[in-house]
């Protein structure tokens, strides 16, 4: 262990040709049969992903006596890759992490430390949230193992997972609670242009080296808008641009109390938001996975489209510059700038010279991006739209091998891409896995839920 330690310390200050690094660094080189495999007994279950999903799990199945190991830095997109600064646009009923009693919810939590909390009305600040999910781990799942999974792949019984330091272990199942690490989304116009003068919205925390810069933010969704508010705060000259010819932002939820029982029927709250389709999706995820596969994924497509926080707006409008209704059909560097062309709906071309642009266009899950999953098991993945198919009980075609988070939601519906998601899926797993170790079958079997594989949609 220690040995490991001191090589990857050589390996991360040197700068050895790639074969060297290859053939001694425990992380470059995948093949683990160079590695020793830890002499322990097969864990019954890995999760690897720390944020909301994985330690909602991890407490669940703690609570539950299901044996299970956790890997990954906790709250790690909330902590470094949102916006210092950003609010939640969900409600505060709605951004928990969940154990089995409610413990430990965001409202126990603001309650301690005397930060002010409603269930709905007061945005939730980042560091809140950030905060609250780092103290739900302490308390709940105390042996986070922070190391990163770097290899997985199917062995006799089960899988091996390889962690950064280059330890083994082995598992009979493996949960991916991945969220949106590996899925940021570039549009082709601007994915060619050097890393030094674009970035993904996913690489920003702290804005100050924005200070006094001029930034162009592409995009039409709440990451967008907070992003350009919050950019102007720092005195960075900054416009957005966006597809659509105008912003929408969310509505602030009234108070219950102040609905009549026929309003409260009529439009119920959720976790999603407020609307009977909304509480649909929020209650019923599991009632979302036996629609027919096609409305499933329209559904999710156009469902709960791009729109900012309603506290976001006074940030912004009037503030900011926005262009509105414009597309970037390309984009080059001259003179050390960035000239953005764009296309706007009434026909027109536009060009803006700017220093930095950022893709605040969201993420789209695909599978090929999770290259620490060997070759073995991504052909052995069967996918709609580069995302996985799962069985009822969150499992895929690999046996053995689960997907929670923004990466089940074409199986479970648009709540599975939001924190609210993670009681469900905390639950539906831990099921499972009691099940599973009793020796009981419970879940729909993915081969009755998937088309086969020349009939399979791919687009995207
Ligand atoms: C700007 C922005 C605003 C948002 N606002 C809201 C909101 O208001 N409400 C809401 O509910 N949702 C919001 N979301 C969506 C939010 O991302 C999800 O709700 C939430 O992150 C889902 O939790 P998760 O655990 O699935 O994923 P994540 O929080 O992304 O956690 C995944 C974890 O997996 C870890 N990981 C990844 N790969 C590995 C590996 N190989 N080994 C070990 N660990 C690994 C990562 O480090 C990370 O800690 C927002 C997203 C963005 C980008």
């Amino acid at each position: 262990m220690r040995r490991t330690k001191i090589w990857r310390v050589i390996m991360n200050q040197v700068a050895f040709p790639p074969r060297v690094r290859r053939r001694f660094h425990p992380i470059a080189s995948r093949n683990t049969s160079h590695h020793k495999i830890a002499n322990e007994p097969m864990v019954n279950t890995v999760i690897i992903g720390a944020g909301p999903y994985g330690l909602s799990i991890a407490a669940y199945f703690r609570r539950h006596g299901i044996p299970f190991r956790i890997f990954g830095r906790p709250m790690d997109s909330w902590t470094k890759h949102m916006p210092k600064g950003m609010a939640l646009k969900s409600d505060g009923f709605s951004c928990n992490l969940y154990d089995p009693n409610d413990d430990f919810t965001l409202k126990h939590f603001c309650g301690e430390r005397g930060i002010e909390y409603s269930d709905a009305g007061i945005p939730v600040l980042l560091e809140t949230f950030a905060s609250y999910g780092m103290a739900f781990q302490q308390k709940m799942v105390p042996d986070l193992d922070e190391r990163i999974v770097v290899g997985v792949e199917r062995s006799s019984g089960g899988f091996t997972v390889t962690l950064e330091d280059g330890e083994v272990i082995t598992a009979q199942r493996v949960v991916l609670a991945v969220g949106i690490t590996h899925f940021e989304y570039v549009p082709e116009s601007l994915a060619s242009l050097p890393a030094e003068f674009v970035s993904h919205s996913f690489r920003h925390h702290d804005l100050e080296s924005f200070r006094g810069r001029s930034v162009a933010v592409i995009g039409g969704g709440a990451s967008a808008i907070d992003l350009v508010g919050l950019l102007r705060d720092v005195d960075a000259d900054v416009q957005l641009v966006a597809r659509k010819p105008s912003l929408q932002f969310h509505e602030k939820a009234p108070a219950n109390g102040s609905k009549s029982w026929w309003q409260r029927i009529r439009h119920p709250q959720s976790g999603l938001g407020t609307g009977l389709q909304l509480r649909f999706f929020a209650e019923a995820p599991v009632c979302f996975h036996y629609l027919p596969e096609r409305l499933r994924l329209e559904t999710v497509r156009t469902s709960l489209g791009p729109s900012g926080g309603w506290f976001a707006k006074d940030k912004v409008v009037g503030r900011v510059p926005l262009v509105l209704g414009c597309t970037t059909e390309r984009a080059e560097v001259r003179d050390g700038r960035v000239h953005l062309h764009l296309r706007c709906l009434d026909g027109g071309e536009r060009k803006i010279v700017t220093d930095h642009v950022i893709a605040a266009t969201g993420y789209r899950v695909n599978l090929n991006r999770l290259t620490f999953l060997s070759s073995e098991i991504q052909k052995g993945l069967k996918t709609v739209e580069d995302t996985p198919v799962l069985s009822s009980s969150f499992e895929s075609s690999v046996r053995g091998l689960y997907f929670a988070g923004v990466a089940a939601a074409n199986s479970f519906g648009p709540v599975l891409r939001f924190a609210y998601g993670a009681g469900f899926a905390a639950r539906n797993l831990t099921q499972t896995m009691l099940k599973a170790t009793s020796g009981d079958h419970v879940a729909v079997p993915v081969s009755s839920v998937v088309q086969p594989a020349n009939e399979r949609t791919r687009t995207i």
